[in-house]
């Protein structure tokens, strides 16, 4: 067994969002810095402002910095009724702080934010900047799980090597492990930033190996689907759907939220996505972001033996923690997804691209019966064989 710990792991790879424990504030923000240690009275900028000057902060208990633009805000609320975890709230201004007396918006709660960046895509003033903050490693000194065997490994880098050969991938097909509650953890590094759940299947898709834990997830839907924390109430009513204009009524929303799978809270603590290739513990889903062509050979290889028709399940909600992910974890089965609002809007997915997620117990199979169709099927449909020619 591997007696290394978490804490002894290396450097994490550059990130896109750089996170710095000293980046300077801009005077034109009014900077709000609470920590854990002292949690502010909510729905009162007096407290707040009184939090802001740090007392008692330690680093490890600050996570994010909401930062508002005073002279762009036009006070219009969205950012607090965005917040999916009530970060933000409109108060009053502390007297003479201020000529304009309306209620503005307030970080009363920054230990809770999760760095989703919601606030700052709605608000119409592009006046908020949300700033991450050093955080905690909460893997700090845990035992770590032994590496893969080398048997084990290169039976992923075989099917690797066959799903970019075959299909012509231009990504790396992702490797998915949920871990659960107190097992031991990959040595995979966990990211200085916070990153949606899509956000890290993207990045691995680019070759990118990450854990993440809790504290790392940005997005609260995806973090309490997969059942690394207890859901939000704006999110497990369905509120936040209707402010997004994403359903009609709140009926529908709360079936939309009903009918998806979700984890116990807690019972996962961490999330592993890898490129198959260089998987760092065993996976439970494999996940490949392709052309729906390419997807078409992976359903008709799924089903090369047994002709089974697929009963899919794609909603355009929680693409990737629902239906790429925990669908497949849940059922045993294969699932399709077409994307949703929420890893479109955040990622760089070309609009031409899907998503599949095969359990890991189905990839046999479907390699087998990918190897067979490129005999002669994927050959010719490919050559379009019954094109007629054109005048
Ligand atoms: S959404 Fe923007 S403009 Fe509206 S209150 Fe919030 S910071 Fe101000
Ligand atoms: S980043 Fe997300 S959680 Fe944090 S204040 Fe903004 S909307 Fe709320």
């Amino acid at each position: 067994m591997n007696t290394k710990t978490l804490g002894e792991k290396p450097t994490p790879e550059p990130t896109s969002r750089e996170v710095s424990e000293t980046e300077p504030t801009n005077s034109e923000y009014s900077s709000i810095l609470v920590n854990n240690v002292e949690k502010p009275q909510r729905g009162s900028g007096e407290n707040i402002d009184q939090s802001a000057q740090g007392s008692g902060s330690t680093p490890e208990a600050v996570r994010y910095r909401i930062d508002f633009d005073r002279s762009r805000c036009v006070r219009c609320g969205l950012c607090a009724a965005f917040c999916p975890v009530e970060v933000i709230r409109m108060c009053e201004p502390p007297q003479g702080a201020d000529s304009d007396t309306r209620p503005r918006p307030e970080a009363v709660a920054p230990e809770l934010c999760w760095g989703c960046e919601t606030c700052a895509g709605q608000c119409p003033q592009g006046a908020i900047k949300v700033i991450a903050l050093a955080g905690r490693d909460p893997f700090k000194n845990r035992p770590m799980a032994p590496p893969l065997t080398t048997e084990e490994l290169h039976q992923y880098q075989e099917w690797s090597q066959i799903l970019k050969e075959v299909l012509g991938l231009r990504w790396e097909p992702v490797a998915i492990s949920l871990i659960p509650a107190g097992d031991p953890l990959p040595d995979v590094p966990i990211p200085e930033e916070r990153l949606r759940y899509c956000q890290s299947l993207m990045a691995a898709r680019r070759g990118r190996s990450l854990m993440m834990p809790a504290n790392r997830h940005a997005c609260p839907d995806g973090t309490s689907i997969l059942g690394l924390t207890a859901m939000p109430a704006k999110l497990a009513s369905g509120e936040l759907y209707l402010l997004f204009h994403k359903l009609d009524n709140i009926e529908a929303a709360q079936r939309m939220v009903g009918e998806r799978p979700c984890l116990e809270a807690r019972t996962i603590d961490a999330t592993v996505v890898t490129p198959l290739a260089r998987a760092a513990v065993t996976p439970q889903v494999i996940a490949v972001i392709a052309q729906p062509e390419q997807i078409m050979w992976l359903l008709m290889g799924s089903s090369y033996y047994s002709g089974h028709r697929h009963e899919l399940h794609a909603s355009g909600y929680n693409a990737q923690c629902v239906e790429t992910t925990l669908l497949p974890y849940t059922t045993g089965k294969l699932n399709v997804s077409l994307g949703c609002y929420g890893c479109r809007a955040s990622s760089d997915v070309g609009d031409d691209l899907m998503f599949v997620g095969i359990p890991l117990a189905q990839m046999d199979t479907v390699i087998a019966g990918l190897k067979e169709l490129d005999k002669k099927a994927i050959r010719q449909s490919r050559a379009k064989i019954y094109l007629p020619p054109m005048v």
